[in-house]
């Protein structure tokens, strides 16, 4: 996960002052997690155009009440621990299939982009069944699958608890806008090993969609600075991670318009 951040800081263009090399590290670090680099970049992107917005952001947008296969039929307790265990192990194979499947078609990305992407991943996915047929298959599991399912597990924890929780709204159009969304993201703490193979990057999210080109190690010092700024708006939580997973998993089942907003256009979470 600590790899992938990184990676993650080079489609920012945030890692160095040359786009190419940016390009290049991130390309390997994206194709070794099987991520489509161009790809994931662009719909990235989208996500941080337009965070929060219950019609245009690409991840974690809440279910309505009236979705009643979740705020009904599968809000008790064993319809809650089988979304939290779907969402966990399969969030993010799903997310790559169809967020990043769904974006090839704009004007924008452009044919040597994806082709580049898939290069990357088809040579991932050669060494790995290289691995597999000199190796066998636990050595390949040990080598490459688990800690690649682990990562996949770790990546939908870490992302979902950035955008999600109780204080945090969503927005219809009548109502968001681009720093609305921005300050609706919160920081984390899950301790010194957890932030630390996480670069920090838990504990400085609202910063990085505030300004996402500083790098993780300047991070701190530009939330430290935004703090006073935003006041009120900062949010942060500092409850241990599965902890809170589990928490705000079951208190954040769905959205329903804010009653008191004069235009109905922000939302809150419901359980
Ligand atoms: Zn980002």
């Amino acid at each position: 996960m600590g790899f992938w951040i990184l990676g993650h800081e080079c489609g920012h263009n945030a890692f160095s002052e040359y786009r190419w090399i940016d390009d290049a590290i991130d390309l390997f670090i994206h194709s070794v997690t099987l991520t489509p680099y161009f790809t994931f970049k662009y719909s990235h992107r989208n996500h941080h155009a337009h965070t929060n917005s219950l019609e245009l952001d690409e991840v974690y947008i809440p279910k309505r009440k009236s979705d009643t296969f979740f705020s009904e039929f599968m809000n008790n307790g064993p319809g809650n621990v089988f979304i939290l265990i779907i969402r966990v192990t399969l969030g993010h194979p799903l997310y790559m299939i169809f967020n990043t499947l769904g974006i090839f078609n704009d004007r924008e990305r452009e044919l040597h982009h994806v082709v580049l992407s898939d290069v990357g991943i088809i040579a991932v996915l050669y060494a790995f069944y290289h691995l597999f047929v000199t190796e066998g298959v636990k050595m390949a599991a040990f080598l490459y699958g688990i800690p690649l399912f682990a990562f996949s597990c770790i990546f939908i924890i870490v992302t979902y608890l950035n955008h999600t929780h109780p204080s945090v709204p969503h927005f219809d159009s009548t109502e968001w806008n681009w720093i609305r969304g921005a300050l609706s993201t919160i920081d984390r703490d899950y301790g010194k090993l957890m932030n630390w193979a996480f670069h920090n990057s838990n504990q400085n999210h609202v910063i990085h969609h505030l300004f996402p080109m500083p790098p993780h190690y300047h991070a701190f010092e530009a939330t430290e600075a935004i703090k006073p700024i935003i006041g009120d708006y900062y949010k942060y939580d500092d409850t241990l991670i599965l902890k809170a997973m589990w928490r705000d998993m079951m208190e954040c089942i769905y959205v329903e318009p804010d009653e008191s907003s004069e235009n109905k256009g922000v939302y809150w979470y419901f359980k």
